[in-house]
């Protein structure tokens, strides 16, 4: 349903373009786009309290900028609307894998999504221009100041789970986003109702408790950040609940009943790569820093660093409790990288029983 239909000073009809924006997008590969009216953004006490409490560990970035982060205004002066699209990566349920085998997040097992969705809403800003020549418009898709998935929730896209991710009633959670802001008025969505409920089922799937408050996740504790974002230590008493997780952890979305609706994705770049399904961890304790990036070239594992992803590799052996590690691991003893080291020794003691 539409909230306004604004003819604009007689030169283009809100309503039709937005339905038109709306086509271009699924065409393009979008499975969903939402359109909401641009002005300060939405959630940010939230953020702000968040940010104070310091829940968002050492992603120091989120903190700069925090001015235009809440208003698009700054971001592009006379901003009126912001176009919010979603580009669906699930790629069917994971298979069990062995003690052996590590488990890279669903999202992460093809291409970098950022091409993936910055091409698309380059095409997408290239069609409104051809209609809207006067109209300007900035790209966005995890690179700058703007809050994604709070504007997401502001459109009829989704809204804002229990696990602090968006949900869509027809994709479930396993789509990025990407928006454009724009500065011309267009008609807008009414916003998503939100439907989490009496749910609480991300929560409680939660291994370490990163999301013991509903809307807070705690990234210090959530498996996710600390294999991915964080480079350093990881706290002892969180490496056994990190299982052989190597790149990310989805548990909160497997949980999400939302997900029971989600159809695969036919994006190309996004379809997993073989190699990524259940990925031996054997192959993978050695890396160099050279075979890392060729082994994950172009894809968003790289975000990890090769000593952040071996030093994972060396958590997973350890929770594998399996004898066949334990060469990798007395070999990792000798790593260039301390923090690879440190992790090693503590994996080979959980393998042997400290023998
Ligand atoms: S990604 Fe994993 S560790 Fe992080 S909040 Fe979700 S379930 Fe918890
Ligand atoms: S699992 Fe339940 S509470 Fe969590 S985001 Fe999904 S619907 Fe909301």
């Amino acid at each position: 349903m539409l909230r306004h239909c604004i003819n604009y000073g007689g030169r283009h009809d809100a309503g039709r373009l937005t339905a038109d924006i709306r086509n271009e997008a699924l065409k393009i590969g979008f499975a969903k786009t939402g359109f909401a009216p641009a002005g300060k953004t939405p959630f940010m006490a939230h953020f702000r309290d968040w940010l104070r409490d310091g829940l968002h560990g050492e992603m120091r970035y989120l903190e700069r900028q925090a001015e235009k982060r809440g208003d698009p205004e700054l971001v592009l002066p006379g901003v009126r609307s912001i176009v919010v699209a979603a580009l669906n990566y699930y790629s069917g349920e994971t298979p069990p894998s062995s003690p052996l085998e590590g488990n890279i997040s669903l999202y992460a097992r093809g291409a970098d999504y950022h091409p993936a969705v910055m091409d698309r809403l380059k095409r997408l800003l290239r069609f409104i221009k051809s209609a809207v020549p006067q109209a300007n418009g900035l790209c966005y898709a995890d690179t700058g100041p703007v809050m994604e998935k709070v504007w997401g929730a502001e459109t009829s896209v989704g809204w804002i789970g229990k696990h602090s991710g968006l949900v869509s009633r027809e994709l479930g959670t396993r789509f990025f986003i990407g928006v454009i802001l724009l500065d011309i008025p267009l008609a807008y969505d009414e916003k998503s109702e939100a439907l989490c409920g009496d749910c609480r089922r991300c929560m409680d799937a939660c291994p370490t408790g990163a999301l013991a408050v509903p809307y807070r996740l705690d990234a210090g504790k959530c498996l996710s950040y600390l294999t991915i974002e964080f480079h350093g230590t990881v706290p002892p008493e969180l490496r056994s609940l990190a299982g052989n997780r190597i790149f990310g952890c989805d548990e909160c979305q497997n949980a999400c009943p939302w997900n029971r609706f989600a159809v695969k994705t036919t994006v190309e770049e996004l379809t997993p790569r073989k190699e990524n399904l259940a990925p031996e961890l054997l192959s993978l304790a050695g890396l160099s820093r050279e075979a890392f990036e060729r082994r994950f070239a172009a894809s968003p594992v790289l975000r990890a660093s090769r000593d952040g992803f071996v030093r994972n590799v060396m958590i997973a052996l350890g929770n594998s409790r399996r004898a066949e590690a334990v060469p990798a691991l007395k070999a990792a003893l000798l790593d260039e990288s301390p923090l690879v080291r440190a992790h090693a020794e503590w994996a080979l003691k959980s393998v042997t029983g400290g023998h």
